[in-house]
């Protein structure tokens, strides 16, 4: 009997699993940039995965997948398919194809001395590593859907997302640097949980980091006044502190903003514009 419910059980996630089918928003995505990827029908719970470019990805409960795009993912050809979540079992016969071009960044600006050489604090390394840390991988979505808000009011970026150069050398500009004057208020980007609230770090400054959940982060830098605590939950469009220009390094009073993906940064304001498209508003 036991044996014959389990059989059903089985043969009805076979069935589902056969029935649903994968898309691709658009096959050809530029380095730096987000993959959007649907699953349908999708249903409760996160058993049915997106495998893409070396990663497992959860849906949202709309079947949604937004997959980042690092900025030195070579440009090729890239399998996408389904995979059971955890064991990465596949679950398509054959994988789709996504095409990763190459993407000429601006060259954001010459940066100063080379500092790199100076020793980074291990205690504020690893609290940042925390932050980010495989156990924060939230596979729910605390968003649950609805769509992300720029953090600020203004878009006027000082230096966008992509690569500096010092001394011929590429350096990675991994968010936006948004300029703004000291003590304009900072919003959180969407609902999610605050995972890190760093105090006078050497580089970043006061700042925030939130876990929306399904991988995705948000991280608010530079702060003068930080308005939340650690573990505390966020709406979007709450204010969690006021901008400034704290940090070492900071020339001018901005706010540096990332999204991160599964461990892979994106442009945040590309970020918020694409996948508002595939969430509630
Ligand atoms: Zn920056």
């Amino acid at each position: 009997m036991k044996t014959a419910f389990l059989a059903i059980i089985l043969l009805l996630f076979s069935v589902s699993v056969q029935a649903q089918s994968l898309h691709i928003a658009d096959s050809k995505v530029e380095q730096g940039g987000i993959l959007v990827i649907q699953i349908f029908p999708q249903w409760q719970g996160p058993m049915v995965c997106i495998s893409a470019l070396g990663k497992q990805y959860v849906p949202n409960k709309n079947g949604y997948t937004f997959v980042g795009v690092g900025v030195d993912i070579k440009p090729n050809k890239y399998p996408v398919l389904r995979v059971e979540c955890g064991r990465g079992v596949q679950l398509d016969r054959g994988p789709e194809y996504v095409e990763v071009l190459k993407k000429e960044f601006q060259k954001t600006r010459t940066a100063g001395r080379d500092r790199s050489n100076r020793p980074r604090k291990g205690a504020e390394r690893n609290a940042i590593d925390r932050a980010f840390s495989e156990t924060n991988r939230l596979v729910y979505d605390l968003t649950d859907g609805i769509s992300y808000v720029d953090s600020l009011g203004s878009r006027d970026l000082s230096d966008p997302f992509g690569l500096i150069y010092r001394n011929n050398k590429k350096l990675g500009h991994f968010g936006v640097d948004i300029r703004v004057p000291i003590g304009t208020s900072v919003m959180s980007t969407n609902r999610g949980k605050v995972v890190l609230v760093a105090k006078n770090f050497s580089k970043e400054g006061n700042m925030i980091i939130i876990n929306h959940g399904l991988g995705i982060f948000s991280v608010y830098m530079h702060l003068s006044k930080i308005d939340v605590n650690e573990g505390d939950l966020v709406e979007r469009g709450q204010i969690i502190g006021l901008s400034g220009e704290t940090g070492a390094r900071v020339r001018e009073p901005h706010l540096h903003f990332n999204i991160k993906i599964n461990g892979t940064y994106v442009d945040p304001l590309n970020f918020i514009d694409i996948v508002g498209q595939y969430l509630t508003r």
